[in-house]
């Protein structure tokens, strides 16, 4: 059972990967298909904002359809995917890693109760003097929302001026939000130093790293915007191994037991120091630059290690391979992208997928949480592949006009 949120760019990277393995999927979604009658086994609604709900509703399913694995696709459904678990008697992260892990507050506080090495912080209420708060704030910090994600209102200040605007326009974003918008934000101490993820996959809380990603481009803030990713790694392997005993040790606080992570940390003088680790595999269209053994996706190693977690996953291929998340440079309305031709064309680029529609509103961050698209590299080292994607970014033209 796959749960698919509305929202993913991933859909198709896991149904390709099922049917690569011959493996028999019910998709689960929360939007009813009209098409539900046709195949009743192989699609199912559910609310994933209910995971009790949502369990319940797979038990009586899976009486008639049995479920052997439940991979949730994306991380607004993890906790809902931990519940189904649960209810099915299937090996899976409890509910309750699941919930720490999509939630930031809470996972500060085990990993601080862990001496998992991960900034100092401060819960804070927007209903409190943000003048009073910044004289005690220690700078530079991170002003964070607890449940966004991709970057999504998480800004630096270093100084209290810099604090109260970051926590005005948080406010503002929080706002804009479904629901009920929460009252409370992290301030935490920030971690100077690269910054590097990890994707991995855990096995009753062992992990078996599938690959780390240097992030060349400095990210020192006011605002974090993703870019560009590169492996293999070009860090010592003495550090790339304290790196993955650093992220392990983050799942065992979390709880996180099985199934696939992707953590950042940020390399200090002190060493790794942890940013988070979300119980889910790579966003985005990200992980089309993996390809392990003889050429499988990530996605089908998660499906496979979800159906028998005894298999025997298949190393990286190691050839140096990048992706540029194409950031929006300017607020405004996207009229026309120029250059792609010219952009594919440069050496070493193997795709590029541009995810926004012209005539699109877009948001930069801190406020948006979107990419124009993404830029797929492989050369012979892991330079060259960020030459060609800061090249090919180069060629492209984003015409943004104002409203
Ligand atoms: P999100 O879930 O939105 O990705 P993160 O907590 O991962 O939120 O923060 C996004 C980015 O902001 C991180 O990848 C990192 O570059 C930067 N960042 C967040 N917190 C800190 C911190 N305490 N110190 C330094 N950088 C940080
Ligand atoms: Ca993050």
């Amino acid at each position: 059972m796959l749960l698919l949120p509305t929202t993913t760019y991933r859909t198709e990277a896991f149904l390709a990967a099922a049917s690569r393995l011959d493996v028999d999927v019910t998709v689960a979604s929360e939007r009813p298909s009209t098409l539900q009658h046709l195949n009743p086994a192989a699609l199912v609604t559910l609310d994933f904002s209910d995971p009790q709900a949502a369990a319940d509703q797979v038990v009586q399913f899976s009486e008639e359809f049995p479920i052997d694995a439940v991979v949730p696709v994306d991380s607004q459904v993890v906790v809902a995917a931990a519940a189904i678990c649960a209810a099915l008697g299937l090996r899976h992260n409890s509910v309750q890693s699941a919930t720490a892990a999509q939630d930031k507050h809470l996972m500060r506080q085990l990993f601080a109760q862990a001496d998992v090495a991960s900034p100092g912080f401060t819960l804070c209420s927007l209903d409190e003097d943000r003048t009073a708060r910044a004289e005690r704030v220690e700078y530079p910090c991170v002003v964070k929302p607890l449940a966004l994600a991709a970057s999504q209102g998480v800004i630096r200040a270093d100084d209290p001026a810099e604090f109260v605007a970051a926590v005005d326009r948080l406010e503002a974003i929080l706002e804009y939000q479904d629901g009920k918008p929460p009252r409370e934000f992290l301030v935490e101490q920030f971690v100077e130093g690269p910054e590097v993820a990890l994707e991995g996959i855990l096995t009753a809380g062992k992990l078996r790293v599938l690959a780390l990603f240097d992030k060349p481009d400095q990210l020192d803030g006011p605002f974090f915007e993703e870019t560009i990713y590169l492996a293999p790694s070009q860090l010592a392997s003495d550090l790339q191994e304290r790196i993955a005993g650093t992220a392990e040790q983050a799942a065992t606080a979390l709880g996180l037991s099985d199934g696939p992570i992707h953590a950042e940390l940020r390399l200090s003088g002190d060493g790794p120091v942890v940013i988070e680790v979300n119980a889910r595999s790579i966003g985005g269209l990200c992980s089309r630059l993996l390809r392990f053994g003889s050429g499988l996706s990530l996605e089908e190693l998660i499906i496979m290690h979800a159906i028998d977690q005894e298999v025997e996953l298949p190393d990286r291929q190691s050839q140096a391979a990048g992706v540029m998340m194409l950031p929006i440079p300017a607020k405004g309305r996207l009229e026309e992208v120029r250059g792609l031709d010219d952009a594919k064309e440069v050496v070493g680029i193997e795709e590029l997928t541009i995810t926004a529609h012209l005539g699109q509103q877009l948001v930069p961050l801190p406020e948006g949480s979107q990419y124009l698209g993404f830029l797929f590299a492989r050369a012979d080292s892991p330079e060259q592949v960020e030459q060609a994607l800061r090249e090919a970014q180069r060629r492209l033209e984003f015409r943004i006009t104002a409203r």
